[in-house]
């Protein structure tokens, strides 16, 4: 971090600041210029923060300059980190497909689905037991009942589960039913106490976007549970809010490179809660994987018009089936299987 102090800042003002930096038990070095004077702070300077200097009289402005997280970043670890989801890679050179619907409903509509997932090709399978709906007076989930029907249609294919966490409170009973992916949902990408709980754990974590989230924020957030120990983190891109109302989100594709450059970790793009409409999905998938997704979260019903939430952006088994042809095509493209 580095303090600049005001043109005409006194000795004692300038004391001062090296005073608050020692505080800390990091060394400051102090740079007098013909019009400045510049302090810098020797050490871990994620320990600081600018509004700690920014209030001293004299100063005139404070700035980092290593980023603030670490963990997470490319700099600390330079190749591709490769989670591995109960054997099947995410982050390597085959791009991971989970499909599979928006809530667990029944077991009959699970079954299906795992069905469809299995035979379109996939490893891994989405459903939400417990969802983050806006109104309190819609289907919330079927809860714990929900994770034991998809436990047991997954099962019968040998996929990988992959559903949200909204409370740190049911995380025992998610280590119970063996869920081999918590997903941490957009509403909650900065509920801190909950990223504390899963960076407890080390099962691999989808830490969903933010839907105003900016690409910092959300790698802080990885920062939080990466900082707890557990370092099997995925990003998730899911749509930003923005001025547009065409459509439900904006698939914001830039953040894919410049993800991949400021991480390490994979980084998954879901093309339904961006597009909010089955039919955008196809286009949007194909786009993630060419900007160079390690995957993507796809929503697959047996049968989108009967589905108890997000209906309009469900693919049906065939479109599913369809997608991942197409896909294939793509990866190979770049480098990459499917
Ligand atoms: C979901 O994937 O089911 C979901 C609720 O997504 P998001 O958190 O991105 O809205
Ligand atoms: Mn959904």
């Amino acid at each position: 971090m580095i303090i600049v102090m005001n043109n005409g800042a006194t000795e004692e003002q300038i004391d001062t600041v090296v005073a608050k930096i020692r505080s800390f038990d990091l060394d400051a070095n102090v740079s007098r210029g013909t019009e400045r004077t510049v302090i810098g702070a020797i050490g871990d300077e994620r320990k600081l923060s600018p509004e700690i200097f920014d209030t001293l009289s004299g100063v005139e402005y404070s700035m980092h300059i290593v980023k603030q997280y670490k963990i997470v970043s490319r700099e600390w670890h330079k190749d591709n980190s490769i989670i591995n989801v109960g054997g099947v890679p995410i982050g390597g050179d085959q791009v991971q497909v989970i499909g599979g619907p928006c809530s667990v409903e029944t077991q009959e509509q699970m079954d299906s689905a795992a069905q469809h997932v299995a035979d379109a090709g996939c490893q891994l399978m989405r459903g939400g037991a417990f969802k983050p709906r806006t109104s309190p007076y819609t289907f919330q989930g079927n809860g714990e009942e929900g994770l034991k029907m998809f436990r047991r249609a997954a099962d019968k294919h040998n996929l990988r589960i992959v559903t949200e966490l909204m409370d740190a409170r049911m995380l025992d009973t998610f280590l119970e039913y063996d869920v081999d992916v918590i997903q941490i949902g957009t509403r909650s990408m900065q509920n801190f106490e909950l990223l504390k709980e899963v960076g407890r754990i080390n099962k691999p974590v989808i830490l969903k976007r933010g839907m105003s989230a900016t690409v910092s924020e959300w790698l802080m957030a990885a920062e939080y549970i990466a900082a707890g120990g557990n370092h099997n983190i995925i990003f998730c891109e899911r749509g930003i809010r923005t001025f547009e109302t065409a459509y439900r989100n904006v698939m914001d594709v830039t953040c894919i490179p410049v993800l991949k450059k400021e991480t390490h970790l994979p980084v998954i793009v879901d093309p339904s809660h961006a597009g909010g409409k089955a039919w955008m999905v196809s286009a949007l998938a194909r786009a993630a994987v060419a900007a160079g997704a390690d995957g993507l979260l796809v929503e697959m019903h047996p049968n989108p018009c009967e589905a108890w939430c997000d209906a309009d952006q469900a693919l049906n088994p065939e479109e599913f089936r369809d997608l991942m042809g197409s896909l294939k095509g793509i990866a190979a493209v770049i480098g990459r299987s499917l």
